[in-house]
């Protein structure tokens, strides 16, 4: 059981904008709404984070509500808040504590955009305040998930629900009406990242109905995550540790060219599954800020130019979308894009609120 403590000393919960849109959630800010989180999982980058052990002690933030509707006054209308950093919004004491549903209420009395990442099957509670917010804006959930084999879930991630079970959590949110996504991670190499794993999860995600797929490889923070997830892959099986090390040879990031290689196979996997690797436009199309639309449209496109190895394409791509972030609306060169025809509606939609 974990200790529960009330931080006297958080005072913000969405705090500063984020430096860039995250094309891959869509927000603009992003916040945790509990600090630390009871499922522990093994590859978790918060084991890195804290000195404390990260699903021993929860902290609580005190007068959350009042603190979000004060914050949210201060908050562009059509921006996406994210509940999607740091720990799992409706772990176990989301049940007792209720602190993600008053900072939903709060989101819903002002209509503001928000996604939600999680791996809980108590985001189905709140349908009803997701719905709400749905209505006026957009309420779109991310489930994630890792692997379709039980004994990897068990030794990674034990304290969770499985796979099967997640995605019956998407398709109760799409039977709501919700756009839902599902994000893979972590991809870890050998593990949950050869074609027969990712075509087996694929079909599964398709089979539940999400909207899109998005996923993410293993990270390591330092060396105190790094210990912790060796350990839990040595526990997994003849797993030889000189993988790791021939294939994250910084210590942290996974080599860029095994990277592309997997890239191309999981896009050209969900191509043939007919599944988007990014939010679909029509899924957020004239619900968020529409200078937020276009660079999100832009950046999607620059990352499935990325996924298949179209470098150039996507550097041009994310230097279009770093001047509309900046304000810019360059029309000759949102023109020249090679990709204009596809984001031809967001940009219409941008010059239709010029006056
Ligand atoms: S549920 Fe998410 S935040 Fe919580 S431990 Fe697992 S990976 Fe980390």
């Amino acid at each position: 059981m974990p200790l529960f403590v009330v931080d006297v000393n958080r005072t913000q919960l969405f705090g500063a904008p984020l430096p860039r849109i995250d094309a891959t959630t869509l927000a603009s800010y992003t916040s945790h709404i509990y600090e630390g989180c009871e499922y522990g999982c093994n590859y978790c980058d918060g084991w890195g984070r804290h000195l404390r052990p990260f699903n021993e002690q929860i902290r609580l933030m005190p007068d959350i509500a009042p603190a979000a509707s004060a914050e949210l006054a201060t908050i562009n209308r059509r921006a996406v808040i994210g509940l999607t950093a740091e720990s799992d919004a409706y772990q176990p004491a989301e049940q007792h504590y209720r602190r993600t549903r008053s900072v939903l209420r709060v989101l819903a009395a002002h209509g503001q955009p928000t996604v939600i990442m999680t791996k809980s099957p108590h985001v189905v509670d709140d349908i009803e305040l997701l719905t709400e917010i749905h209505q006026r804006s957009l309420a779109l959930v991310m489930v994630t998930v890792m692997s379709h084999v039980v004994d990897v879930q068990n030794k990674l991630e034990d304290k969770n629900i499985s796979t099967v079970e997640r995605l019956a959590t998407v398709t109760r949110l799409k039977k709501a009406g919700l756009p839902v996504g599902v994000v893979i991670q972590p991809l870890i190499p050998y593990l949950n990242d050869t074609d027969y794993a990712l075509t087996h999860l694929i079909e599964m995600i398709v089979a539940a109905g999400a909207d899109f797929v998005h996923w993410d490889y293993l990270y390591t923070l330092n060396q105190r995550h790094r210990n912790r997830v060796y350990e839990a892959l040595a526990r997994i099986g003849n797993y030889p540790p000189s993988y790791m090390r021939n294939l994250y040879r910084d210590g942290m990031t996974i080599d860029r060219a095994y990277q592309q290689e997997r890239n191309s196979a999981l896009t050209r996997i969900c191509d043939d599954a007919k599944l988007p690797v990014h939010p679909p436009y029509t899924l957020f199309a004239q619900r968020l800020d529409p200078r937020n639309e276009l660079e999100l449209t832009i950046l999607h496109q620059a990352r499935r130019d990325m996924l298949q190895g179209r470098d150039t394409l996507a550097i041009s791509g994310q230097s279009l979308a770093t001047k509309i972030a900046a304000g810019d609306l360059p029309m000759q060169e949102l023109r020249n894009y090679a990709h204009y025809m596809l984001i031809r509606p967001a940009v219409q939609h941008v010059e239709s609120t010029i006056p």
